[in-house]
């Protein structure tokens, strides 16, 4: 009977650790598994149901609290992470706006292209026909006073220098390797055979020599040295960044 008692008191003492457990509104002690059911075996041992209840609550709250701890730390930790991912970001988005701005600044180089003169109207344009050519027109006129200042419309080696038969004074320039200039009808040649020019440098005036009704500067844009290897210059200036 009395052993029988003592069991009963048993399970009630569990029940009560259980309850009370549960009843101290935490949860999280049924999930804890092992540490709960520790607290509340250890407690069995000891002769008060209330005092092994208590046990149990502090130590799950304990736990509880830890959890908290951790939780924030963690939760600290990735808003740092956040941040600091944010301020890669920005400084990354800061980076490419100013490269993108260094881009689309004007480059004052050498490699810039130029029109061959200045203060010009356009005359008569690329493959035109007229009464002045045997074959349609193979460059851009653009009219200009004699005397004007006629420029290397980029830098080069000079590769002819003279008398061109119906394009007068006229100079070629070597840009590279496919890519020349020609610049005829000159009243003036300026620079010789072999002589490096800069984009933009005077190389001779404008002038009405050679197969000419008028003064103009007679400019092309060719692929070999001669005649016959021309290309539309206006469109090769524009798409070298220049308005005629
Ligand atoms: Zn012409």
């Amino acid at each position: 009977m009395r052993k029988n008692s003592t069991m009963k008191n048993r399970t009630r003492t569990l029940s009560r650790g259980r309850i009370a457990v549960v009843g101290g509104g935490v949860v999280a002690a049924i999930a804890l598994g092992s540490t709960a059911a520790f607290a509340a075996g250890g407690a069995h041992a000891s002769d008060g149901a209330g005092t092994s209840a208590a046990h149990a609550v502090v130590a799950v709250q304990k736990q509880a609290a830890g959890q908290k701890a951790a939780a924030a730390e963690q939760a600290a930790a990735k808003t740092a992470a956040a941040k600091k991912a944010a301020a890669k970001t920005a400084a990354a988005k800061k980076a490419a706006a100013k490269k993108a701005a260094a881009k689309k600044a004007p480059k004052i180089t050498n490699a810039s292209w130029v029109t061959p003169t200045t203060g010009y109207t356009l005359g008569a344009g690329f493959a035109q026909a007229g009464p002045h050519w045997i074959h349609k027109h193979s460059g851009q006129d653009f009219v200009v006073n004699t005397g004007t200042t006629v420029r290397a419309a980029h830098e080069g080696t000079v590769v002819t220098a003279g008398w061109g038969g119906a394009y007068g004074n006229n100079i070629v320039i070597k840009h590279g390797a496919h890519l020349y200039t020609q610049y005829g009808h000159l009243s003036k040649i300026g620079v010789y055979v072999g002589e490096h020019v800069n984009t933009a440098e005077k190389i001779g005036l404008s002038g009405s020599t050679g197969n000419s009704t008028g003064p103009h500067l007679h400019f092309e844009v060719r692929t070999t040295p001669y005649y016959g290897s021309a290309v539309e210059p206006l469109h090769f200036l524009r798409a070298h960044g220049v308005t005629p």
